[in-house]
């Protein structure tokens, strides 16, 4: 048998009465270092239900399901953190301001089942009324008219959005069923997919 070295013997020494170079997890709570990327978090008072974020997700952590029905849509966004590689691109892209997803400090991410390691945020959906095509969340129409400012006035969705902001109501008829009354009224796209005419009467103020 090779005997150790005398050095050797004095390192095993001296880690007899050192202290560990690792935490002492779990027996001791973690605090992860600052910048620590741990499991992303929806903020639901912040977000708009763009979609960006699953976008841009490399590994497709973040799912987005619409569900209409019956002219009523709600959109689902849910994240998988046991797909999610903290990569943090989805807190980088999002469209607002404070951020509508954070990485959080959480790394203890052990499940029994998946389900337990997700979460998820809703937002309203706003569908064409005519085929029940998908045109974009409330919030996110809201947020793109408040961020075009006078240009929002361009599009005749975010018209009535911006009427309804204002508490003011916008007479919204079918072209198909009404005759229009001047060229100009005619919004000739609203909906991408059935290309819907519409026709936007003269706003008025609920009395
Ligand atoms: S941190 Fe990266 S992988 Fe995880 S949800 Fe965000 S974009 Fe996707
Ligand atoms: S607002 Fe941010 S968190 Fe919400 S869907 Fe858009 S990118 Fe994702």
């Amino acid at each position: 048998m090779k005997k150790p070295k005398l050095r050797e013997i004095k390192e095993a020494l001296v880690s007899l009465i050192s202290r560990p170079y690792t935490t002492r997890f779990p027996l001791e709570p973690h605090i992860p270092a600052r910048g620590f990327r741990g499991q992303p978090q929806f903020d639901p008072e912040q977000c708009v239900g763009c979609g960006a974020c699953a976008n841009v997700c490399p590994s497709k952590a973040i799912d987005v399901q619409d569900v209409v029905q019956d002219g009523r849509g709600l959109r689902r966004l849910t994240h998988y953190a046991s797909r999610c590689i903290f990569c943090g691109q989805c807190e980088a892209n999002c469209i607002v301001e404070p951020k509508g997803i954070r990485l959080t400090d959480r790394f203890h991410l052990a499940y029994f089942e998946e389900k337990e390691s997700t979460h998820s945020v809703q937002q309203e959906l706003v569908v064409c009324e005519r085929c029940g095509a998908v045109i974009g969340t409330v919030r996110h129409l809201l947020w793109t008219a408040r961020k075009l400012g006078q240009l929002a006035f361009s599009h005749p969705v975010l018209i009535e959005f911006l009427q309804q902001s204002l508490e003011m109501k916008i007479e919204v008829r079918s072209a198909l069923k009404d005759k229009p009354v001047n060229r100009i009224d005619i919004f000739r796209i609203i909906c991408p997919r059935c290309r819907h005419e519409a026709l936007l009467s003269d706003e008025k103020i609920p009395t």
